[in-house]
């Protein structure tokens, strides 16, 4: 039976009521996972949409994570292994281009729950991008085609999230920007 890829199904699996900012994600996150659904053949189920920030600590989320502002979606394949599910994604994606189809894909196999988090394209700067989580907090980058890179890990792996290290430095660089603008330049 098909998953129900509706509004309500991204509130069961958050924090509620959704922030507004949150909120204003809902359509293009549905449009984002039934592209992902519709190019692989197989139906997911979330797991995560929204957090606030104490839902957000509780997961083990970063503290710049895309869940914070409802640009990601965390959901497990129904039918297929979540490197499968990667990997036919990454596939439909080479065959139909148009731009990019995500911002970050990160595959979690490793995890005690195996998921697929897959975050708007633009969401923290970034377009395309395809993780493998090896170990807790540990990202490797992977090609999408070939095997998924090896279990790093030395403990249990258990619902870490998102690596989010960019925007903040994308930030700090832009006021540096700002600063030199309109003082140094000005003077
Ligand atoms: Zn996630």
């Amino acid at each position: 039976m098909p998953s129900e890829y509706t509004r309500a199904a991204l509130e069961s699996v958050s924090s509620y009521p959704l922030s507004s900012v949150a909120a204003g994600h809902v359509v293009p996150i549905l449009a984002m996972v039934q592209v992902a659904v519709s190019a692989t053949d197989c139906d997911v189920t979330f797991s995560s949409f929204y957090r606030d920030p104490a839902a957000n600590a509780a997961a083990g989320g970063s503290k710049f994570s895309d869940h914070l502002s409802g640009q990601c979606l965390d959901y497990v394949p129904d039918t297929l292994s979540v490197e499968d599910f990667a990997r036919r994604l990454v596939a439909a994606h080479a065959r139909e281009g148009n731009g990019a189809w995500w911002g970050q894909l990160i595959v979690y196999p490793y995890d005690s729950r195996p998921h697929i988090h897959e975050s708007l394209a633009g969401a923290s700067w970034r377009y395309g991008e395809i993780l493998v989580a090896v170990a807790s907090g540990k990202y490797v980058a992977w090609d999408g085609v070939g095997p998924v890179p090896e279990s790093q890990m030395t403990a249990n792996l258990s619902n870490v999230d998102d690596q989010g290290i960019i925007p903040p430095l994308l930030v700090v660089a832009g006021v540096l920007f700002l600063v030199w603008l309109f003082i140094l330049r000005g003077s």
